[in-house]
C-alpha cells in the first residue's frame, strides 16, 4: 500500500461507502418526521465514529453518545508514549467536536439495557430511549483470571492496555523510576484479545527505552502462546536492536509461560509449569473479555458477542448492535481500523434501515501498524467480506523480513497519518 492520507483513509475505511448511499437513501428518510432516537454507548474507536458519521449523514438523527470519560486516552500509539517517541498528551481526546456537530454527548457510565423497552439506564440515574443501540465499550479485564491480581493489583502491576490514562502513565513512571540493571516482566494473554500484535510493538517500545536510559537492564517476556501476530518481524527487530535486552519465553511441549498467581506486594510471579520470575516493574496484560454493558444487555456468548458479519447487528438481540472489541467477529482482529470500519457499516445499515431502503453488501478492512525501531515501522492487514455466516480474508499483506529501512519508514509515516486521520474521523475534528 502506498502513503495514506485523511481522504485515502476515509476510502479505504468507509466500508461499504456512506457517501454513496447518502444521494439514494438520505432524501427519502422516512422516521426522519419522528426524530429516530439512536444511542450508542462508547465513545471510542467503534462508537465515537458511529456518532460523528450518524450525525454527519442525517443531521435529523437525535444521536446520543453515553461515555464514562471525559477524555478519551488512545490505547493505538500507547506503546509509542512508553518507547519515548510521542507525548502522553497527543493519546488525549475530548468530545468537544462531536458537540459540535450536534452529537448528544453524555458523561456516565452504562449501567443496564433493556432491550423490551429499549432503554439504556446510567449510574447517574438518566434514562435514555433508543430505536437502534450501538454498543461499543470495548474490553473489560478478567482480573480474577489470574490469582492475586484485581483491579487493586493493577497499580502495582499495570496492565496499561485500555482507555485508562492513569494505567499508562503508571507503567511509564514505573520503567522511569526503575534502577539502572532492573528487570521488566512482559506478561502478554492468550488469544482472543485487544490488538493482537500490542504486546509485542510494546517490547520492542519498552525495550527501546530501555537500551537509551537503563541499557544494563532485561526485558523478560512471558508468553502463554507459541506464537504471535508479526512474529517474523518483531522477531526480527528484537535481534537486530534489542538482542541485549529482551528475552523471549514462549510457551512449548514442556514449558507452559501461563501467568497463574501473583503477588503484587513483592512483584513475583508463577507460571503453569511452577516456575517463578520477579521483576522490577511487571506489565501484566491479563485476559480480557466484551465491556460489561455488552454482556449486560444479552448480547454475549461466552467472553465475546457474536454479531451478524454482513450489519454487525448482535446475533442475540434485536436493535442493538456491538461493533470494535467486544463483538467477536473471528477472523478480524480487534483494531482501532477495524472498530471504524465497522462503525461506517453499522451507520449506512441503521440509516438504509430507518428509511426501509435497500442495503448493499459492506466490505470492512483493517490494517494494523507497529512500531519496532526508530524510522521502523511493520503492518499487517487485510480485506473482509461476509460470507456463509463469517467475515472472509481477502488481500491479505503483512510486511517481511529482510524490507528495506526506506520501506519502514514509509510504514511510520503511513502510520502517523492514519492516527491524525483517525482521530479527526471518531471525534469529528476539522481538517488540520
Ligand atoms: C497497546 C495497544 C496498542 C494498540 N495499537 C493499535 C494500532 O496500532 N492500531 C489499531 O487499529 N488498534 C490498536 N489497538 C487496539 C485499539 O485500541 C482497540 O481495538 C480499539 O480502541 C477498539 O475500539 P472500541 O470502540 O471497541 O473500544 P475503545 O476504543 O476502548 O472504546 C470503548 C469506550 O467505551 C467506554 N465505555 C465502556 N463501557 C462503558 C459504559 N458502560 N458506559 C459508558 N462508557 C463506557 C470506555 O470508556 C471507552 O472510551 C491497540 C491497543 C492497545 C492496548
Amino acid at each position: 500500500m502506498t502513503g495514506i492520507d485523511r481522504r485515502e483513509f476515509t476510502k479505504l475505511a468507509g466500508g461499504v461507502g456512506i457517501t454513496s448511499l447518502a444521494s439514494s437513501t438520505f432524501g427519502t428518510f422516512a422516521i426522519a418526521q419522528g426524530a429516530a432516537k439512536v444511542v450508542i454507548v462508547g465513545g471510542g474507536a467503534g462508537g465515537a465514529t458511529v456518532a460523528h458519521y450518524l450525525k454527519r449523514e442525517e443531521p435529523k438523527l437525535e444521536v446520543t453518545l453515553i461515555e464514562a470519560n471525559p477524555i478519551y486516552s488512545s490505547s493505538f500509539f500507547s506503546n509509542l508514549y512508553l518507547g519515548g517517541f510521542r507525548s502522553f498528551e497527543s493519546l488525549n481526546h475530548d468530545y468537544s467536536g462531536l458537540e459540535q456537530v450536534g452529537v448528544q454527548f453524555v458523561r456516565d457510565y452504562a449501567t443496564n439495557v433493556d432491550p423490551v423497552a429499549r432503554t439504556v439506564k446510567t449510574q447517574s440515574g438518566g434514562t435514555f430511549a433508543y430505536d437502534r443501540l450501538v454498543l461499543s465499550p470495548g474490553i473489560d479485564m478478567k482480573y480474577d483470571a489470574v490469582e492475586g491480581y484485581s483491579r487493586e493489583a493493577a497499580v502495582m502491576m499495570p496492565h496499561a492496555y485500555n482507555t485508562d490514562g492513569e494505567q499508562k502513565r503508571l507503567l511509564k513512571s514505573q520503567l522511569e523510576a526503575m534502577p539502572e540493571g532492573g528487570t521488566v516482566l512482559i506478561l502478554p494473554p492468550d488469544n482472543p484479545f485487544r490488538c493482537p500484535p500490542g504486546p509485542y510493538e510494546r517490547v520492542c517500545m519498552i525495550a527501546h527505552f530501555l537500551k537509551t536510559r537503563k541499557p544494563r537492564s532485561k526485558l523478560i517476556v512471558l508468553d502463554p502462546k507459541k506464537a504471535f501476530s508479526k512474529q517474523a518481524v518483531i522477531m526480527e527487530a528484537i535481534e537486530r536492536y534489542y538482542a541485549d535486552i529482551v528475552e523471549m519465553n514462549l510457551s512449548n511441549e514442556i514449558d507452559s509461560f501461563a501467568v497463574v498467581r501473583v503477588d503484587p506486594k513483592t512483584r513475583e510471579v508463577e507460571t503453569r509449569d511452577g516456575q517463578k520470575w520477579k521483576g522490577d516493574v511487571v506489565n501484566l496484560i491479563p485476559p480480557q473479555r466484551a465491556g460489561e454493558i455488552a454482556i449486560k444487555a444479552g448480547c454475549a456468548e461466552g467472553d465475546w458477542c457474536p454479531i451478524k458479519p454482513e450489519s454487525f447487528r448482535s446475533a442475540k438481540v434485536e436493535n442493538i448492535y456491538v461493533i470494535g472489541d467486544a463483538s467477536i467477529a473471528v477472523d478480524m482482529p480487534k483494531s482501532a481500523f477495524s472498530a471504524n470500519s465497522q462503525a461506517k457499516v453499522v451507520v449506512a445499515d441503521i440509516l438504509a434501515d430507518l428509511a426501509g431502503r435497500e442495503k448493499f453488501p459492506p466490505r470492512f478492512r483493517n490494517t494494523c501498524w507497529s512500531m519496532v525501531g526508530p524510522d521502523n515501522s511493520v503492518k499487517i492487514g487485510a480485506n473482509y467480506t461476509p460470507q456463509d455466516g463469517k467475515l472472509v480474508a481477502s488481500g491479505a499483506f503483512i510486511s517481511q523480513p529482510g524490507e528495506g529501512d526506506e520501506v519502514r519508514k514509509q510504514n511510520l509515516a503511513e502510520s502517523i497519518a492514519w492516527y491524525d486521520s483517525i482521530t479527526a474521523d471518531m471525534f469529528a475534528k476539522r481538517a488540520m
